[in-house]
């Protein structure tokens, strides 16, 4: 609710965000557009509890978010593996507040569904981007969170790739029914995977406009209707 959020650069203000008023509801995906610099990632991060707005309010079920927490996932556009540490150790640290054992059951569940089980024991090093990123995506998803932030997660991988992910993490978010707010420069992807799309002015970062993409029809990859394009 009327979000600001400004920088001090170069000794002068910079208004990123001007009064941001954004309702999400529970499982919802969400995808986030906009040019670079207009403010979507400093959202995301006010969302995440990672950095503090000047003013107005972002609650999560009526509830101030003031820091980061275990209920609220968040994935780079870089994975952010721990290099010493292998892929269960790596998903295993958002777990801190699960026992032993139940910890080990949730490393499991979601090791096998990114597809790594293979590769538990391997260290980030030895995975491929998408490999790491999934490692990333479990390690996110592993608490449960009731809300996955994702910033440009596939933005740098290659094509193939990508569209394989972009289905995990639909298959994701329907299974789980956790609530996504995705970053992406990617139209088609906005377009593939979102239930709304906000669209952010370049400058001031404010919300322009809200496109909603009819929830009631499938969306394959082929019958995506472009003249959101044109919109
Ligand atoms: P991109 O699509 O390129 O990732 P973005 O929409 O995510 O861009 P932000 O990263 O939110 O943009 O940045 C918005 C503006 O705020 C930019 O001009 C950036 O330089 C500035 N900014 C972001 N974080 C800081 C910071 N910690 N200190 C100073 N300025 C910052
Ligand atoms: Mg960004």
């Amino acid at each position: 609710k009327q979000i600001t959020k400004s920088f001090s650069v170069n000794g002068e203000k910079l208004e990123v965000l001007q009064a941001i008023d954004l309702e999400i509801k529970s499982g919802e995906f969400i995808v986030i557009v906009g040019h670079s610099g207009c403010g979507k990632s400093t959202l995301l991060k006010i969302i995440a509890g990672l950095e503090t707005q000047d003013s107005g309010s972002c609650e999560m079920d009526g509830k101030a978010i003031t820091k980061p927490g275990f209920d609220r996932g968040m994935i780079f556009q870089e994975h952010r593996l721990l290099p010493w540490l292998s892929i269960e150790k790596n998903v295993a640290l958002s777990l801190e507040a699960y026992d032993k054992a139940e910890r080990a059951i949730q490393v499991e569940k979601y090791l096998d569904l990114v597809k790594l089980s293979d590769f538990k024991q391997a260290y980030p090093a030895q995975l491929s981007g998408g490999m790491s990123q999934r490692a990333a995506i479990a390690r996110a998803m592993a608490p449960n969170p009731d809300i996955l932030l994702l910033d440009e997660p596939f933005g740098a991988l290659d094509a193939m790739t990508k569209i394989e992910l972009q289905d995990e993490v639909k298959a994701l978010h329907q299974k789980e029914k956790s609530t996504m707010i995705m970053v992406t420069h990617d139209i088609e992807e906005a377009v593939y995977l979102a239930d709304r799309i906000v669209v952010m002015a370049a400058n001031p970062g404010r919300i322009r406009d809200i496109v909603t993409i009819n929830l009631g029809k499938e969306r394959d990859r082929g019958s995506i209707d472009f003249t959101i394009y044109r919109k």
